[in-house]
């Protein structure tokens, strides 16, 4: 019987707990009840349990048999600053938060492996799962590195899922190699001297120079990135003024740039500032340039991706199964945890006719693949911990 078939018996409990946990979201580093109510599911089917991983994150444990081979699966948990807006009966108790992500389902769908693991116990060395905070805005993933995740949780290889509305229900989608970009913003303040509207000549204008800076950064990607490569540069916010009769003081840009080589990346990081400055400098104007770096590229291990892919195929059958023809420019800190390990990360289609793009406020986690999740993690997990 397919592992799926098998677990048929907790798929409305699943659910409830999906939509539980999408009734309480909660922001990167603030999920104390997400954390608590995951640790307290694990722990009442038998995981062992570590709170408190990359501050609000969650590690279970299994172990069976004698086999020597660790793998790690890891579900991100966190919610978004969003109004929600799908009228659903299990809609956001907390206004203006929102699992607009789907988080909440990668949630259920690793708690779910979890339980279906412990059951059946039909496997044969260490099962860890990472239940990670803040995907969306601190770096979770990074946050649970630092803090010895693989030194204290080793394991051969991790993998990680996220659901796509955009994909064909139930289709599992791989790529090996770069399947996110890398992001990086920087924060701009331009300083000059504010005055009359009528008289520019005693002022130093933000405004012209930030104009002439978001030109000038066009040029990053049409002028100094080899035509082969790809990047984006993207000026999201640019603030200044209150009065048609002035000249304001400063002005403020954010700039927002992706890269799928670690090279364009270095590029882009070393360009951006430098634009900026002599930009600012050939108008007298004062430029205060703070990086937020982002996250790196994402770089899935190619055996691993083949493996994760054969599981696939053996479970679901050629029809469901995918090669990703290009990257996503959005950015995932998974990368961090595949810069430490061997890996690969997936995608599985999540459409169905209410289907709204992530981070919508329409948006809600399509609970028709919730069980097609788990069964698939529960798959590798026994064949990966074989293959050794
Ligand atoms: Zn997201
Ligand atoms: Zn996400």
């Amino acid at each position: 019987m397919r592992t799926e078939d098998q677990m048929l018996a907790m798929k409305d409990e699943m659910i409830a707990i999906r939509r539980h946990l999408h009734e309480h979201p909660e922001l990167g580093l603030e999920e104390y009840k997400t954390s608590a109510f995951v640790a307290s599911r694990l722990a009442e089917w038998g995981w062992s349990v570590t709170t408190g991983v990359g501050q609000t994150g969650v590690v279970g444990t299994l172990s069976k048999g004698t086999g020597r081979r660790a793998i790690g699966i890891r579900a991100d948990f966190d919610a978004l600053p969003i109004d929600e807006e799908t009228n659903l009966p299990y809609s956001s108790k907390s206004p203006g938060l929102m699992h607009a992500c789907g988080h909440d389902g990668h949630t259920a769908i690793l708690l779910a492996t979890a339980k279906h693991l412990a059951e059946t116990g039909d496997f044969d060395g260490t099962i860890h799962l990472f239940f990670q905070p803040a995907e969306e805005n601190y770096g979770g993933a990074k946050l649970m590195v630092e803090d010895g995740l693989f030194e204290r949780f080793p394991c051969d290889a991790v993998f990680g899922m996220h659901n796509m509305p955009d994909l064909e229900e139930g289709v599992f989608g791989f790529k090996e190699g770069t399947l996110f970009a890398n992001a990086d913003g920087f924060n701009v303040t331009l300083t000059g001297v504010g005055g009359h509207a009528s008289t520019p000549e005693v002022t130093r204008d933000p405004i012209v120079a930030g104009a002439s800076i978001v030109l000038a950064l066009q040029t990053l990607v049409s002028r100094n990135l080899d035509p082969m490569e790809a990047g984006v540069v993207t000026v999201g916010v640019f603030q200044a003024g209150r009065a048609s009769n002035a000249i304001p003081q400063t002005a403020t840009l954010t700039v927002d740039a992706r890269a799928f080589t670690k090279e364009v990346a270095t590029l882009l990081k070393k360009r951006i500032p430098e634009v900026i400055r002599l930009q600012a400098e050939s108008f007298g104007i004062e430029a205060t340039i703070s990086e937020m770096t982002g996250y790196p590229v994402l770089v899935n291990d190619a055996a691993m991706t083949k493996f994760a892919k054969k599981i696939a195929l053996d479970t679901v059958g050629a029809e469901r199964v995918i090669d990703l023809q290009r990257s996503y420019t959005g950015s995932e800190d998974f990368s961090y945890m595949l810069e430490k390990k061997p890996g690969s990360y997936l995608v599985l289609g999540a459409k169905n006719a209410r289907s709204q793009p992530l981070h919508h406020p329409g948006y809600d986690f399509n609970d028709s693949i919730l069980l097609t999740g788990a069964a698939y993690w529960v798959d590798l997990a026994r064949a990966f911990l074989k293959a050794g």
